[in-house]
């Protein structure tokens, strides 16, 4: 089973990664990862990769879309596969499609975990550190006993700058506009499929099971 992943930050893509590629078998292949490894493992691509990165350049499609076919080809991926953070433009995804009628293969179905921007801000900028020993708390996920304080060491908590509404809000906001046009594009293909994320963790699974064939 061929599967893409997609949801803005704070939608809980990293959670349903997890359970999709346990259940099904296969593996979860991250862009972050997929370079890391590339680079360890010195391939010709990962080197031509890490010379853009350690320069603070992007690493341009073409190497991208390599790495991603280089990839695909491996072992594990022989009963599918389940994209994370690829592609990011129409682009890639037409590059995705060729690469994959290349090999015989399509995709089955693209997840499109679906939060509301108002519960995504909420989410994102929870979280709240200990000035003294560095704990990290969240005033919904984990708050702690007493509001503002620290359980560990009582000390005070604080808001990183970058978890501020404002800037978590501009962040969406970039997502969403890089979104769009993947989305209209797997919509027109048939392979989107729009999951109603912001409820608990085990329901928005139930959800996914309901959507993918039962595959062993
Ligand atoms: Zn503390």
């Amino acid at each position: 089973m061929n599967l893409l992943l997609m949801g803005l930050p704070g939608a809980g893509k990293g959670t349903q990664a997890e359970r999709i590629t346990q259940k099904y078998d296969i593996p979860h292949i991250s862009t972050g990862d997929m370079f890391r490894s590339a680079i360890k493992e010195g391939t010709r691509l990962g080197k031509k990769a890490k010379e853009y990165m350690d320069s603070g350049n992007l690493v341009p499609d073409e190497v991208t879309i390599a790495i991603v076919h280089e990839r695909l080809r491996k072992d594990d991926c022989k009963k599918g596969f389940l994209l994370d953070g690829f592609p990011r433009t129409v682009a890639q995804a037409e590059a995705l499609e060729q690469i994959l009628v290349e090999t015989g293969r399509t995709i089955n179905f693209v997840l499109n975990i679906e939060v509301s921007l108002e519960e995504l801000i909420a989410r994102l900028t929870g979280r709240r550190i200990c000035r003294n020993c560095t704990s990290t708390y969240h005033v919904i996920f984990n708050p702690t006993n007493v509001e503002g304080v620290c359980n560990k060491c009582g000390g005070e908590l604080y808001q990183r700058d970058d978890d501020n509404e404002e800037t978590v809000r501009t962040r969406l906001e970039v997502n969403v506009n890089q979104q769009q046009p993947l989305l209209g594009f797997y919509k027109e293909k048939g392979y989107l499929r729009n999951i109603e994320g912001s409820r608990p963790i085990d329901l928005v699974f139930n959800e996914i099971e309901d959507i993918l064939p039962i595959h062993r």
